[in-house]
This record gives C-alpha cells, structure tokens and sequence, in this order.
C-alpha cells in the first residue's frame, strides 16, 4: 500500500509541474501584463545606490510603449503593458555558469527559482514577468556578463548600468531580456556575438546587406558587415521579427 501511496504522490508533484510548466509558457496576451522590476545595487557603490535612488517609472515608460505598439502590430489588437517599479533587493540573483554545462546549468536555474521564491512578497502580487535589474557603476565594470531569463519560471536577471547616459542601451538590454522571459529565443552566434543571418536580421532582404541599419531585438546588435556588429542606441533602432513574434505567441 505504501509504495501505491508514493507512487501517486509522485504523479500529483509531476502533474503540478506540467500544469506549471503549461501556465509559465503560454502567456495569455488578452490579459493585462504585470512586469515588476527589483532593482539591485550589484556592485555595492555609493554611486550605483544614487543612481537607483533616483530611477522613475518613466525611464521604463518607452519599453511599455514599444511593447504595445508591436503586439498591436502582430495581434491585430494591443496587449496592455503595466510596468511597476519594485522595492530594492540586498542580494543579487545567482550568476549563471560561465562555461556551457547542462547539468551546471539546471542547478543554476533551480537556484535563481529559490532565489526568486525566497525574495518574493505578498505585496508584489502576481507579475506575469520578475526581472532584477543588477545595477554596476559603468566606472568600475566597464563590461556586464551576460544577462540571463527563464521562460519557465517567469524571472530573468538583468544586468545594467547605472548611469544616465545608458539608460537608453540599458532599455535594449532589458527588452531583450524580457521577450526570453516570454519564450523569445536567442539570434545571434553564442561564440562570437554576431546576429544569425537571417533571422537575427531586421532587414535580411536589404540590398546591399550592409550596413544594416536596425537591429532584430532577438539578434542583438546592428550588423555592419559579416564580422561586425553594433549595439544599437535605443529600442528604436531595434524591431522584434515574425519569428520573434512567433515564439512569444504574438503570431499563430
Ligand atoms: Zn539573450
């Protein structure tokens, strides 16, 4: 008897989280969306605090904008955006594994769950999307590691710099970051930083090819040549492809 006992105990925990594992991928685009941001002071600076203090909902308000505009594009019909601005976190998520390991990289994610579990309060309610936005002095980290999002489990950890004049590339990283918490996948070669041709193109068809002039949000940077690519300045010089659109459920 007691082994039937296990055994059911065991198929209602994987039941639990398949009906999870459904809910956390396929976002229901007619609902409001609720993304609560938490930032962090990464680096532990006096500046990177001054620059947190000041942050405002505003400096987020084109990415919600930009959200509605393309979702209008794609569905025929806007999904509605709500951005909120959360309290301040002491610690910062676990850092992924540096080196690619599969096994290294589940224990990783089953961490930034806890982390998320444990960080988590009432007072939040029920975001579709966490992100902790681990800010850096850009005076003493010159260069972020990789910023990082789980579709399943809803949360991405994201890295930025605390200054003024990159609040407008912050936004890129940031949007990219939050499309991955929806399903968006990555377009650009993990070895060596350039867009895959060509769907991390925004314009795969332009003649000739380059420069290209925007970036596709999922490829990352502007390509000037085939070995060459640019980060773009602001999300206006970014635009989200069918295909992105696609694997976030914009298209069917
Ligand atoms: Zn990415």
């Amino acid at each position: 008897m007691w082994k039937n006992i296990r055994v059911a105990c065991l198929l209602v925990v994987l039941l639990i989280v398949a009906v999870n594992a459904y809910r956390d991928q396929n976002q229901n685009w007619q609902q409001p969306i609720l993304i609560v941001m938490h930032p962090i002071n990464a680096d532990g600076l006096a500046s990177t605090q001054q620059y947190i203090q000041q942050l405002q909902l505003d400096d987020f308000f084109e990415i919600k904008q930009y959200l509605e505009k393309n979702s209008q594009h794609y569905r025929g019909q806007s999904s509605y955006f709500m951005f909120q601005l959360g309290r301040e976190l002491r610690q910062v998520p676990p850092k992924p594994p540096t080196e690619p390991s599969i096994f290294k990289n589940i224990i990783w994610s089953l961490k930034f769950r806890y982390y998320a579990w444990q960080q988590h309060q009432a007072a939040d309610g029920a975001p579709s999307l966490t992100l902790y936005l681990n800010f850096y002095d850009p005076k003493q980290s010159k260069e972020l590691k990789h910023s990082t999002a789980l579709e399943r489990g809803r949360i991405g950890s994201v890295n930025l710099f605390a200054s003024e004049k990159q609040s407008q590339q912050n936004n890129v990283v940031l949007l990219h970051e939050l499309l991955h918490g929806f399903g968006a996948t990555d377009k650009y070669n993990l070895n060596n930083g350039q867009p895959i041709f060509p769907f991390g193109y925004a314009e795969p068809n332009k003649t000739p090819l380059y420069p290209q002039t925007v970036a596709e949000i999922m490829g990352g940077s502007v390509p000037l040549s085939q070995h060459k690519s640019e980060m773009p300045d602001s999300i206006h010089q970014t635009v989200v492809s069918e295909l992105t659109a696609q694997e976030i459920g914009w298209v069917k």
